[in-house]
C-alpha cells in the first residue's frame, strides 16, 4: 500500500541557470509528469517567467507540474536586480557572481524541501550542495548534466589521466586515452582552467560537482542510449553510478506553440519564419545559431557574413545583438554594406532569440552551424539535420569530435581555440573556411552521405522516447525503482 500522503510520487527539479540547462531541466520535468508523477520546478522569478506559459499549457492538459519560487540574491551578490540567469551576463565577473549566487539557494531551497517533502530531487550538478540537502532529508539525488555521456566520459578521462601534459606545444595533437573511440585534441581546444591550471569558482564548482556526482544516487542524462552507448557503459563504470538515458527530451514540444515558445520570447514573428521557410526547397536552408552565451566580436560576424554570402546557400543566421538605438538601426558595424538587401529573400537574420526546435524540425532545413552546446547538438541529430561544427568553449571542443569522427553527422568549420570570451579584433575563423565547410556540408556527394547518416539518426532519437523505445524504457525502470524506494 501506498505509505505517501498524496498517490503520485513527487520528485522536484532544480535547474541551474542557464537556457542549455534550464530548458531541457524543464523539458524533463514536463517529460516525467507525463508518466504519472507530480513534477515541481524550482526556479527564481526571472527564470520562471521564461517557461511559465508552457508550465500553465501543460496543467491546462491535467498534468501535474508546478513552479515553486525561490528568491536570487542579487543584492547579497551584488548582481543588478533583473539578472538571474547566465544568458544576461556579460563578464568574467559577472559570472562569478551567479555562481556565487547559486551557493545562496541552498537555504531557500532547503525550506521548501521541509515543507512539501518530495520524494526525489533532481539537480543540475553544478549544485553540489544538493546532494547534502537529499541526504539530510533521506531522499535519493539525481544528477543531471547538461551534456552526454560521451563528453563526461572525454572529461573525466584528461583530468584523470592528463595527456596534455605529455605534449611539448598547443597545437600538438594528443589521443584521450581509455575511450571506446581514438579521440584527438590539442591543448588549445581545451579550457582554460584545464590548460593552465588556473583556479577560479567555476573550477572549484565543478570539483565538488565531480565529487557530488559519485555520491548520488545516479544520473539522468538527455540523450538516448543508441547515440552513444559504449560511453554511457563507460561513464557508468568511471563514476560507479547507474546513468538512465531519458531524452531526446526536447521531443516532448510536440506542437508548434510549444516549440515557438521554449525558453524565452522569440524576436521574430514565428508566422513570418515558418511563411518563409515554406517558400523553401526541401534540405536547402541552413540554420546558424550559437546558443545562448556566445559572444562574437564585430569582426568575426563580419567574416561569418561574408562565409554565409560567398557559400552561395540560403540560411537563417540568428545574431545575439538587438538594435537598441537609432543609430545602431542605421548602421551595424558587424554587417558588411547592403547585405540584408542583397540577400533578401535568401538570407534571414534573426536578431536575438529564435524558436530553434521549430525551425529545425522544418523540412526546409538542410543543415545546422552549431557551437556544439549539447542541446542543440542533439536537437540537431533529432531532426536528422546536418552539421556545421563551431566549438567555442565549455565541453564544445569534445561534441564536434563525436558529430564529425565518432557520428559522422557533420562537417568541422576548423575552429582550433578555445574562447569564452573573444578579442575585439582577432578573427577566430575565417570566411574562406566558412564557406568551404558550409558547401561541403550542403552541396554534393560526401554531403548526401552525411545527410543520410543523419536522417537515419534523427529517427532512431525519435523512437527512442515513444513507447517501447530505449529512453522511454529506461524511464519506466526509473520510476519504478524510485516508486519501490519511495514506499
Ligand atoms: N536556443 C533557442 N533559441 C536561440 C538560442 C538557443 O531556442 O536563439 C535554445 C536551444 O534550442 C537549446 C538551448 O537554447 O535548447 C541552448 O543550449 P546549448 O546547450 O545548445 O547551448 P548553450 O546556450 O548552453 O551554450
Amino acid at each position: 500500500m501506498d505509505s505517501r500522503p498524496h498517490n503520485k510520487l513527487h520528485i522536484y527539479f532544480l535547474p541551474m541557470i542557464a537556457q542549455g540547462h534550464m530548458l531541457p531541466m524543464v523539458d524533463m520535468a514536463r517529460l516525467f509528469a507525463r508518466r504519472g508523477i507530480k513534477a515541481t520546478l524550482i526556479l527564481t522569478p526571472v527564470n520562471a517567467t521564461l517557461v511559465s506559459k508552457t508550465i500553465d499549457r501543460d496543467r491546462e492538459l491535467g498534468l501535474e507540474t508546478t513552479i515553486r519560487l525561490i528568491n536570487f540574491p542579487s543584492a547579497e551578490v551584488g548582481l543588478p536586480e533583473g539578472i538571474e540567469n547566465q544568458s544576461s551576463i556579460t563578464s568574467p565577473e559577472m559570472s562569478e557572481k551567479m555562481y556565487k549566487a547559486m551557493e545562496l539557494l541552498q537555504q531557500p531551497f532547503e525550506n521548501l524541501i521541509e515543507e512539501e517533502s518530495p520524494e526525489c530531487l533532481v539537480a543540475d550538478v553544478l549544485f553540489p550542495w544538493a546532494s547534502d540537502v537529499a541526504t539530510k532529508h533521506g531522499i535519493p539525488r539525481l544528477a543531471f548534466h547538461g551534456t552526454g555521456a560521451y563528453a563526461l566520459s572525454v572529461h573525466r578521462e584528461l583530468s584523470q589521466r592528463k595527456p596534455y601534459k605529455n605534449v611539448v606545444s598547443d597545437s600538438e595533437v594528443f589521443v584521450v586515452p581509455g575511450l571506446p573511440n581514438k579521440i584527438t585534441m590539442t591543448r588549445r581546444q581545451l579550457p582554460d582552467h584545464i590548460r593552465d591550471g588556473t583556479e577560479s569558482h567555476l573550477t572549484k564548482l565543478i570539483e565538488k560537482a565531480m565529487e557530488a556526482e559519485v555520491t548520488s544516487y545516479g544520473v539522468v542524462i538527455n540523450s538516448f542510449h543508441e547515440l552513444e552507448p559504449a560511453y554511457s557503459e563507460h561513464y557508468s563504470k568511471t563514476i560507479g553510478r547507474k546513468v538512465w538515458h531519458v531524452g531526446p527530451v526536447s521531443l516532448c514540444n510536440r506542437d508548434n506553440e510549444d516549440k515557438t515558445h521554449r525558453g524565452s520570447t522569440i524576436s521574430i514573428n514565428e508566422h513570418e519564419c515558418l511563411t518563409w521557410l515554406d517558400s523553401k526547397e526541401p534540405n536547402s536552408v541552413l540554420y546558424v545559431c550559437f546558443g545562448s552565451l556566445s559572444y562574437f566580436s564585430n569582426v568575426q560576424l563580419l567574416e561569418i557574413a561574408m562565409g554565409l554570402e560567398n557559400s552561395g546557400q540560403e540560411f537563417i543566421w540568428v545574431v545575439r545583438k538587438e538594435k537598441k538605438t537609432k543609430e545602431e538601426e542605421d548602421r551595424e558595424e558587424w554587417l558588411p554594406e547592403g547585405f540584408e538587401k542583397r540577400l533578401e529573400g535568401k538570407g534571414f537574420i534573426i536578431r536575438g532569440w529564435a524558436p530553434q526546435v521549430l525551425i529545425l524540425d522544418h523540412e526546409a532545413v538542410g543543415g545546422f552551424m552549431t557551437h556544439c552546446g549539447w542541446n542543440s547538438m542533439l536537437e540537431g541529430v533529432t531532426a536528422g539535420v546536418p552539421l556545421v561544427a563551431w566549438p567555442l568553449f565549455a565541453e564544445q571542443f569534445y561534441n564536434e569530435k563525436l558529430v564529425t569522427d565518432v557520428l559522422r553527422v557533420g562537417v568541422g568549420v576548423g575552429a582550433q581555440e578555445w574562447c569564452r570570451w573573444p578579442e575585439e579584433s582577432k578573427v577566430y575563423v575565417k570566411r574562406e573556411d566558412i564557406e568551404k565547410a558550409v558547401v561541403q556540408l550542403m552541396v554534393g556527394e560526401e554531403a548526401e552521405g552525411i545527410r543520410r547518416r543523419a536522417r537515419a539518426l534523427g529517427e532512431t532519437a525519435k523512437k527512442a522516447v515513444e513507447k517501447g523505445g530505449s529512453s522511454y524504457n529506461y524511464l519506466s525502470g526509473l520510476l519504478e525503482e524510485l516508486e519501490l524506494n519511495s514506499n
